[in-house]
């Protein structure tokens, strides 16, 4: 955490591409850096800073706060959200509810999920505020350690899920036993592209009747290039 503005890479409208409210029109606000290097990474540019907000001294005229003002649903993502300064971030998210904004997903790499769950308590039990976790399958040695601390990934309810993106056979298997572990919450797994084709996980699920698993494509990768920015 730093004592910075808050740092944006970019805002932009497009349609929820992935989690639960996959489908949906979306407002997008996506923070600068990260906190890890996954090679699968398919937003690189990440780092880019377009915005610096200060959001201690609104002013109402500002175009990037009218570029938020009345979006029903707003996602925040990154990067890592996490990386920016806390007090910030929670100001600008009650800022968002007071004008307009009905539900606020957060989108996070999970390393410090607990942190965030704390911090956004009322809001998440008002189900104003719902998180869409990464589960890092890489990491997946640290399984046993990730299952038995505290990592927030147990206070996550229903209204919110935790994304794994396998690779592998192995990795379908290894968010069944995430998904076992954490029953009050959804767990979707994706393709990690040119690793694992969508068809190959749903055969999968559907031979081992894995009741438990929800899988997703991302969507913003079929509408628009694997790569493709503000849309
Ligand atoms: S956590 Fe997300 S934003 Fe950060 S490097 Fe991994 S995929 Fe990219």
């Amino acid at each position: 955490m730093n004592d910075k503005n808050l740092e944006i890479c970019e805002i932009f409208s497009s349609i929820s591409g992935e989690g639960l409210r996959s489908g949906t029109l979306a407002t997008f606000i996506r923070f600068s850096g990260c906190n890890m290097r996954c090679s699968y990474c398919d937003t690189k540019y990440h780092n880019e800073v377009s915005y610096y907000l200060d959001i201690d001294y609104i002013n109402l005229n500002d175009n990037l706060l009218k570029k938020l003002k009345n979006r029903k649903f707003v996602i925040i993502t990154g990067g890592e959200p996490h990386c920016q300064n806390h007090t910030k971030l929670k100001k600008l998210i009650d800022w968002l509810l007071k004008n307009g904004t009905e539900i606020i997903e957060i989108e996070t790499n999970g390393k410090y999920l607990d942190i965030f769950i704390k911090l956004l308590s009322k809001y998440h039990q008002e189900q104003k505020v719902c998180f869409s976790a990464d589960f890092k399958i890489e990491y997946l040695k640290d399984y046993e350690y990730i299952v038995s601390s505290h990592l927030g990934y147990e206070k996550l309810n229903k209204n919110d899920c935790i994304k794994v993106i396998v690779k592998s056979i192995e990795n379908i298997e290894a968010a069944r036993k995430i998904a076992n572990r954490f029953r009050n919450t959804n767990v979707m797994v994706s393709p990690c592209y040119d690793m694992l084709s969508p068809t190959e996980i749903a055969e999968y699920i559907i031979k081992n009747n894995y009741q438990n698993l929800r899988m997703q494509v991302q969507l913003h990768k079929i509408l628009w290039e694997v790569n493709a920015r503000e849309k």
